[in-house]
């Protein structure tokens, strides 16, 4: 395998809707390094960053979801409905949500179905003060801020916080409710990656 992948370059959009990400594009590179990839980073602001580039797979970082949804939608942008454009035009194009990324799946509100099929609550632990460091019953050190909690899950539940589900898995896309990207552990970043193969 490891003669093989350093030939594969895998290009991978993360949504720049609010502030920088460097963490999340810091744990793809990462695990890009633990998988021997060579992968390239698009930063994407505009429909127009969406178009210039083929994208294997994307990240979708946390933030507020109504500010993501603010700018995404804004004239200026239009990347929102043009990110879940990308998704449903083949379901298996593999997508990496967290957090506020994750409401979007749950609640894309852009008229078609659901990204991921499962409710979801924002800020259902509570305000900032409310974040908290818990390890996940696979062992995952989770990160939750100012998380959102899964309702009923109809897809596949990806990971569990004592066995309520925390992540949620449709194919290729996951949507988390913590911030895998906050930590040292980068499977989820590995599986994003994987999943491009
Ligand atoms: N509370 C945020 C929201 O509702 C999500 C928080 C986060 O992404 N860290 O969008």
């Amino acid at each position: 395998m490891s003669e093989v992948w350093p030939e594969i370059m895998v290009v991978v959009g993360i949504a720049m809707l609010q502030g920088a990400r460097h963490a999340h594009i810091d744990a793809i590179q990462r695990a890009s390094d633990e998988l021997s990839l060579t992968t390239k980073v698009v930063e994407l602001r505009t429909i127009e960053d969406l178009q210039q580039q083929d994208i294997d797979a994307l990240l979708l970082p946390g933030g507020e979801s109504t500010v993501m949804r603010l700018r995404g939608n804004d004239e200026a942008s239009r990347l929102l409905p043009a990110l879940f454009a990308w998704m449903r035009e083949n379901e298996s194009r593999p997508v990496l949500a967290t957090c506020a990324g994750a409401i979007l799946l749950a609640d894309p509100q852009d008229g078609g179905p659901p990204l991921v099929d499962a409710e979801i609550d924002r800020n259902a632990y509570g305000g900032q003060v409310d974040s908290f460091e818990s390890t996940l019953d696979c062992g995952f050190p989770g990160v939750f801020i100012r998380a959102p909690r899964f309702g009923e899950v109809r897809d596949h539940v990806e990971c569990t916080l004592s066995g309520e589900a925390v992540g949620v898995r449709n194919g290729n896309r996951i949507a988390l409710t913590f911030h895998p990207e906050l930590s040292n552990d980068s499977r989820y970043h590995r599986m994003l990656l994987e999943a491009c193969a």
